[in-house]
């Protein structure tokens, strides 16, 4: 059943994370809601069930899909008396492992106090009730309100330090005059890095596993004798913790202030449909939904799915799809200019080279009327 496979599909993407994260999974659990428990995310028997299968099994860590409210949190660690993961902490953890600049350091530890405040504060009402409240402030109540003080100094100091890097930043970008800026935009593990490197020949970091790039890298490219800068940019993902998005503010003016999107899809990706809408809504919040874009479908030498009717795309076994019959595809109707391309063995380049230098023209043409 469909619903059922979408869960599934979430479910690996989960186990991916945690994969990245350095976690080895052992079980899943799913429940169907009408909407999670407001105390326990889990209903109280999954919630049980769970609990046997942690004691048992002597796992450590549970993880959860969806970011947990700070009571919830709080609730789950009691009854299961185990650590408690949910995607936001995984998610930012992983950006904390991957962060290699001291500006990308500074953004994921500023969005890491930010998600860890509010639990700061749950904590310390659930311990003042346990407690008894007024006349029973213990070291437990100091302790955590100097944490929370110090927390909020080290939340203003990092957005301090941001404020001027972004500055720096801003002017850096200003200083690269009037050349066409063209960003990869697209969800995390799509190939984009590998996109950068075959375009501009450089060597930038590519591996299979989540948010490789962190920090965005800026190539001049050049397709015929025209040059461009190509900039690569952070992987979304669906349900990008909110601070994230927050403190990546300089990352994602990137693409904001990009002249030209090229929206890099991982075909082979069985959610490769939700990918498309998650970067669309994430473009969307920032603001960059208006911008002129190329599709660009990657992966097609990985691509097993067989064509059932006209239009209908089933996973299947694997099968060789011709170029032509790609672009029969519903893919290829897109409003914008689309390609579908293997990064790795370069298959349909020069296709691809072409669009993007008609597009990457246009906006150039536009920017110097009068030259040839
Ligand atoms: P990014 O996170 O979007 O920058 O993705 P990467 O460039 O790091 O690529 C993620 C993984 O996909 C790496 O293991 C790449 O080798 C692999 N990859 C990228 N492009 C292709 C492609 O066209 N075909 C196949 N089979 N794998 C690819």
């Amino acid at each position: 059943d469909q619903d059922e496979e979408k869960l599934q599909e979430y479910m690996d993407e989960l186990e991916f994370l945690a994969y990245t994260a350095g976690a080895t999974v052992e079980k899943r659990f799913t429940q169907k809601l009408s909407q999670p428990d407001s105390k326990t995310f889990v209903g109280s028997g999954k919630a049980l069930e769970i609990k046997d299968y942690v004691k048992e099994n002597e796992i450590g860590t549970i993880i959860f899909d969806d970011e947990l409210s700070p009571s919830q949190l709080k609730n789950l660690e009691r009854e299961l008396e185990v650590k408690i993961l949910d995607r936001t902490n995984l998610i930012l953890d992983i950006f904390a492992q991957r962060a290699q600049t001291s500006y990308a350091r500074t953004q994921v530890e500023l969005a890491q106090y930010e998600y860890l405040l509010p639990r700061l504060t749950r904590m310390w009402t659930h311990l003042e009730r346990q407690r008894g409240g007024i006349g029973m402030r213990g070291p437990g109540e100091t302790e955590i309100e100097t944490d929370r003080r110090i927390i909020r100094d080290r939340i203003s100091l990092l957005k301090d330090k941001l404020k001027i890097i972004d500055k720096q930043m801003a002017t850096q970008r200003n200083n690269r005059g009037k050349m066409v800026r063209v960003a990869l935009v697209g969800y995390t593990n799509v190939g984009k890095s590998t996109l950068m490197n075959a375009l501009s020949k450089s060597e930038v970091f590519a591996e299979n596993k989540l948010f490789a790039t962190l920090d965005t890298t800026v190539r001049k490219v050049v397709i015929g004798n025209l040059p461009f800068l190509l900039t690569d940019t952070v992987g979304f993902i669906r349900k990008l913790p909110t601070q994230l998005v927050e403190s990546f503010k300089s990352t994602l003016d990137e693409v904001r202030e990009a002249d030209l999107l090229i929206h890099v899809v991982d075909i082979s990706h069985e959610s490769f449909e939700d990918h498309i809408d998650s970067v669309n809504q994430i473009l969307q919040e920032i603001d960059a939904h208006k911008k002129p874009m190329v599709m660009v479908f990657n992966k097609i030498d990985d691509f097993s799915y067989e064509r059932k009717d006209d239009d209908d795309l089933t996973p299947s076994t694997k099968k060789n799809i011709s170029l032509e019959e790609w672009t029969k595809t519903w893919m290829a109707k897109s409003k914008f200019p689309t390609v579908f391309i293997s990064a790795l063995t370069k298959e349909n380049f020069p296709e691809m080279k072409r669009l993007i230098y008609d597009e990457v023209m246009k906006i150039h043409i536009s920017r110097f009327p009068y030259n040839d």
